[in-house]
Parts: C-alpha cells; structure tokens; sequence
C-alpha cells in the first residue's frame, strides 16, 4: 500500500454503505428485504406471481433499485408505504452491537458518512441496533436524495427521473454537493460491485466489502469491515499526525430530521 508523502492527508471522508456493508450479509436481512419486496409486487401492484421473481431483477438491473425500476415502467405507490412494507419487517433482532466496528470507527477522526439508498427510518433502526448511530457525522439515504416535491412546486424543479439512488452517477454526485465532500480525498466502502464501479468513475477511492478479490472499479477488497486496520493501517498513522483529530462520537450532528420510531 502506498503512502504519500505530503503535508496534506491522503484521506479526508470515510463514506459508507449500510446494508451488508456496516454489517453482514449472513444477518439474513437482504433476503428478506428481497421477499417483502416481491409481496409488494404481488399484494400491492397487483403483479402476477409467475415471472415476479425474474421482473423484479430486471427492473434491479437496469435501474438500480426495485423500486426505481418500478416507479419507472410506471406503477404508482406512495414511497413511504413501500418502504415500510418492505423494511417495516425486516428482522431487525438479527443485528447486534458491534463493538468492534465502534472502535474501529471512533478511533478514526475522518469525516464519516453512511450513504444508502434505504429509507431513513430503516438506516437508523440499523444503526441503532449495530449501536453506531452516533459515528458518523451525516447519514445520507433515500429521503435526502429525494426530498418530497411541494404540490405547488415549479414543474422546472421537478426530478427528471423517478428515483434518485446508487448506482446512478447522479445519485453520487448529489451526495458529494450535499455533503459537501471530494471525492479525491474520499474512501467509498460497498458491498455492490456496479455502486463501486459508477463510484470508481466519479473519482471515489473504492473498498469493496464482502469480498477477499478485488474487481474492475474496487482500488481495495474487503472480507469484512472489521478488517480495516488491517487493510488500511496508514489510516490510523494518518490520524495520529492530525492535529485537529478528537475522538468523539457525533452524537448531536446526525442530520435526521424524522422520527425512527415508527
Ligand atoms: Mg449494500
């Protein structure tokens, strides 16, 4: 691993992905998520559940989330309801506190940020029950790529797609204005090979977690997020020369505005 020798520090940002990225994919939430959003299909669009399966992966594929994709082809639901219908019963028990996972990201004085195409309510639930909700500095999820659209609002303002989320360069590039973070200087965990591709190509240093080879697009591969140090160990020799690091939580700057008791 190299490392530069230069006043200004390599890295500035930690951003990360939640699901099976923060924790693992063995939890068993993924899968369930993919059920209840084939329930959905069925139960609530009224789609045939012969073929559902192989829509559903269509739409995934090609526009990088289910709901996007069904948003897309046309079908009309209230965001929030799918998202409680498809989060809403996800077996949250199976996520324990991590903390080790803690540790490793306190002791990082970086900035660090969770950027998921989940729901609020679901990224917080997540990180509450993983006991890191008070690590990073912003969560960026669906609701803050997609803000509600004021019924008086200017058509001019209008989104030009349904659904903004990973993988879309739009989606990044968004996030990086919000946050107000450079990508040079920024190191992108993910699970999803195609959201560190795209994030490979708007200038993110990329991890990919959840596997030991790296692909086209990942700068680094990661079995585990627990590995860090071990993968990164110039990110701790780099905190130890910041004269500005302070090993605190952010306890009162996490940006979410909604209840997560829901
Ligand atoms: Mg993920």
């Amino acid at each position: 691993m190299e490392f530069v020798n230069s006043s200004s520090p390599r890295y500035e940002c930690l951003l990360f992905d939640l699901d099976d990225t923060l924790y693992p994919l063995s939890s068993g939430l993924s899968d369930a998520c993919a059920n209840n959003i084939i329930e959905f299909m069925i139960e609530k669009l009224g789609i045939d559940e012969d073929g559902v399966v192989e829509l559903n992966q269509i739409l995934y594929k090609k526009y990088g989330t289910s709901m996007a994709g069904l948003k897309a082809v046309g079908y009309e639901f209230d965001n929030d309801v799918y998202h409680s219908f498809v989060h809403g019963r996800l077996p949250y028990e199976n996520l324990k506190p991590d903390p080790v996972l803690r540790n490793l990201l306190l002791s990082l004085p970086f900035r660090k940020l969770v950027f998921s195409n989940g729901d609020e309510v679901h990224v917080m639930k997540a990180l509450k029950r993983l006991d890191i909700e008070d690590c990073f500095e912003k969560i960026i999820s669906f609701e803050t790529l997609n803000p509600k659209i004021n019924d008086s609002c200017d058509a001019d303002y209008l989104p030009e797609i349904p659904v903004i989320c990973k993988p879309t360069e739009i989606a990044f590039e968004k996030a990086f204005e919000i946050a107000q973070l450079n990508p040079d200087t920024t190191l992108f965990f993910d699970d999803s090979v195609r959201n560190i591709q795209t994030g490979k190509a708007v200038g993110l240093h990329t991890v990919l977690v959840g596997k030991s080879e790296k692909v086209e697009g990942s700068d680094y591969a990661l079995k585990s997020i627990h590995n860090m140090k071990e993968a990164f160990p110039e990110l701790w020799s780099e905190s130890d020369n910041n004269k500005e690091s302070e090993r605190i939580a952010y306890t009162t700057q996490i940006s979410i505005e909604t209840s997560v008791e829901a």
